[in-house]
C-alpha cells in the first residue's frame, strides 16, 4: 500500500536521446548503427550512438576512431545541439502539464514529483504510462521510467529496463533492501571509479554488501561522509527534495588533484580549462552570466571563494578566462592545492545593460566580439572534438 505520506518520483530518461532524434529526423537510417560525435578520422569522442550500434560495443566518451573499428559500415553524424535542445525543450513541456515539480538533470533526463497529480492523473505507473504516450505521440521518441518513493530509487529503475521501459520499484519499505541488495556498486550515487576500486578491493561488489558492511570499516576505507551515505542509499533510504527552480540559477565545474598541486603553472592550466567547461555549457544554455566565482580548497581543506561582477553580462570564454586568472592570481597560491573549481551564477537571458551609456556601448562591442569567437570555437568542438581547437596562449 502506497502510505498517504509517501512520495512518488518518476525518473525520465530518453533512450540514446540524441541519436533517436537523428534516426526519428532522417528515418532511412532507422535499423542501422548511429554514432553522434566526432567524425572517425578526428581526434575526439562518440557522444551518444544508437542501440544498433551498442551492439558492436560502442559506447559514449569512447573514441570515434575506436568505434569506427568496432564498426566500420557505421553511420557517423555530427550533433546537431540546435535541434535537441529544441526537442528537450518540447519533453520537458510535456512533463510540466503532468506536475509543477519538475528538476532537468541533463536536456533528456528529469527528476519528476508527481505525488500531488496523483489525484488528478491516476497512480504513480499510470502517470508514468500517459506520459511516455505523449512522449512517443509528440516527438516520435520513447523514454525509459522509473516509479519509486524517492529520487534515487527513481534512477536506479529507470536505467533496469532500457529503451521504452516502466520499472516499479517496491513501495514497502521491507521490500526495498532487497530490491536493490543484487545491484552492483556502480550503481551507487557518487561512486567514482577510484571509490568503487577500494570498495570492490574489500569485496564490496553489490548494493547488498553495502548494505551489510561493518559501518567503522566502510569509514575507515572511503571516509565517513561517503560511508554514510552510501549505507543509507544502499538502504534505499533518501530523503533528497527535488530542486525545481526552471532555470538554471548557476553553472560550476571542479576538479580535485590526484596529488595536492603546488606548480601554479599547473593550477592555473585547470582553471582555465574548466572556465572553457563553464562558458561552453552557459552558451550552451543560453545564458549570461554576470557573477564570475573561483573556489580553492587546499591542502588542510580549508576552502576560499572569490568572486567578481561581469559587467556587462558576458558567456564568451576570453571574459571568463581572464576573470578566473586575475581572482586567483589576487589570491596567490600560499600552499598546495587540492581542488579548483570555476563557476558562473546571476544568470539572465541577454547581456542588455538596462541603460547603456557609451563607455558601456564600447565595452559591449568587446564582449559581443568575445562572444561571436566563443560561439565559432563551440561549433568547431561540436564537430571535430574538443581536442581539435586549443588557444595559442593562456589566454
Ligand atoms: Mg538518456
Amino acid at each position: 500500500m502506497v502510505g498517504i505520506l509517501q512520495k512518488t518520483i518518476l525518473h525520465i530518461d530518453m533512450d540514446a536521446f540524441f541519436a533517436a532524434v537523428e534516426v526519428h529526423d532522417h528515418p532511412e537510417l532507422k535499423g542501422l548503427p548511429v554514432v553522434i560525435g566526432s567524425p572517425p578520422d578526428k581526434r575526439g569522442v562518440v557522444s551518444t550512438c544508437s542501440y544498433e550500434a551498442r551492439k558492436f560495443g560502442i559506447h559514449s566518451a569512447m573514441p570515434s576512431r575506436t568505434a569506427f573499428q568496432r564498426c566500420p559500415k557505421a553511420v557517423f553524424l555530427p550533433p546537431n545541439m540546435k535541434r535537441y535542445h529544441e526537442v528537450s525543450q518540447q519533453i520537458m513541456e510535456i512533463f510540466r502539464r503532468f506536475t509543477p515539480l519538475v528538476e532537468p538533470l541533463s536536456c533528456d533526463e528529469a527528476f519528476l514529483d508527481v505525488t500531488g497529480a496523483r489525484y488528478l492523473f491516476g497512480d504513480g505507473p499510470t502517470i508514468a504510462k500517459k506520459i511516455k504516450e505523449a512522449v512517443k505521440k509528440e516527438t516520435g521518441l520513447t523514454c525509459s521510467v522509473g516509479v519509486a518513493p524517492n529520487m534515487f530509487l527513481a534512477k536506479i529503475a529507470s536505467e533496469l529496463d532500457k529503451p521504452d521501459g516502466l520499472t516499479l520499484v517496491p513501495f514497502s519499505e521491507k521490500e526495498i533492501p532487497a530490491f536493490l541488495a543484487p545491484l552492483p556498486i556502480k550503481r551507487m550515487w557518487g561512486a567514482g571509479k577510484k571509490t568503487q576500486a577500494i570498495l570492490e578491493a574489500h569485496r564490496i561488489r553489490t548494493l547488498g554488501d553495502l548494505q551489510t558492511a561493518d559501518p567503522a570499516k566502510l569509514a575507515a576505507w572511503i571516509g565517513e561522509s561517503s560511508a554514510a551515505s552510501f549505507r543509507r542509499l544502499a538502504l534505499g533510504v533518501d530523503g533528497r527534495e527535488l530542486e525545481t527552480e526552471s532555470e538554471e540559477k548557476s553553472i560550476s565545474n571542479e576538479i580535485t588533484f590526484d596529488i595536492d598541486e603546488r606548480n601554479a603553472a599547473v593550477v592555473e592550466a585547470a582553471l582555465l580549462d574548466l572556465a572553457d567547461k563553464v562558458g561552453g555549457r552557459l552558451r550552451c544554455a543560453g545564458f549570461y552570466a554576470t557573477t564570475a566565482q573561483i573556489k580553492v580548497r587546499w591542502t588542510d581543506f580549508s576552502t576560499i571563494t572569490r568572486q567578481r561582477r561581469l559587467d556587462p553580462p558576458c558567456c564568451d570564454d576570453i571574459t571568463l578566462r581572464e576573470t578566473a586568472l586575475e581572482l586567483l592570481r589576487k589570491e596567490g597560491l600560499h600552499s598546495p592545492v587540492r581542488l579548483i573549481g570555476f563557476g558562473v551564477s546571476n544568470l539572465r537571458e541577454t547581456a542588455d545593460a538596462p541603460q547603456l551609456d557609451l563607455f558601456q556601448a564600447l565595452e559591449k562591442t568587446t564582449s559581443t566580439r568575445r562572444e561571436q569567437l566563443s560561439r565559432v570555437v563551440d561549433r568547431i568542438r561540436e564537430k571535430f572534438g574538443r581536442a581539435s581547437i586549443q588557444r595559442g596562449s593562456k589566454l
